[in-house]
């Protein structure tokens, strides 16, 4: 069971109470774009084992979309932060770093 900390309402709480988005951070390819770019938008997705960031939607609770950093493998949480991040802020990123270095 993950337990997901809501960046926005500041409400911690079980996945149940939350829906998952996806992958977060994809770069969106529209009209114009080449044939190999709009299909990768819309079809291909990494399926890392290891560390990932992905979107969650607060579903019970303030309803707004955020960013979760999170092992796909132990399910450790490294952080949370809002949508409007465009990158994962540095501190998540000095967590995942130092992940099993203690
Ligand atoms: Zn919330």
């Amino acid at each position: 069971m993950l337990l997901i900390t809501c960046p926005h309402c500041g409400v911690s709480g079980e996945e149940t109470e939350f829906a998952p988005g996806g992958e977060a951070h994809l770069k969106r390819f529209g009209p114009g774009s080449e044939e190999g770019e709009f299909a990768g938008y819309l079809f291909y997705r990494k399926n890392p084992k290891g560390p990932h960031f992905e979107r969650w939607r607060h579903a019970y609770g303030c309803g707004k979309w955020f960013h979760v950093a999170r092992d796909t493998v132990t399910l450790e949480i490294f952080g949370a932060y809002k949508a409007t991040e465009t990158a994962p802020p540095q501190e998540i990123l000095d967590r995942i770093a130092a992940r099993g270095k203690a």
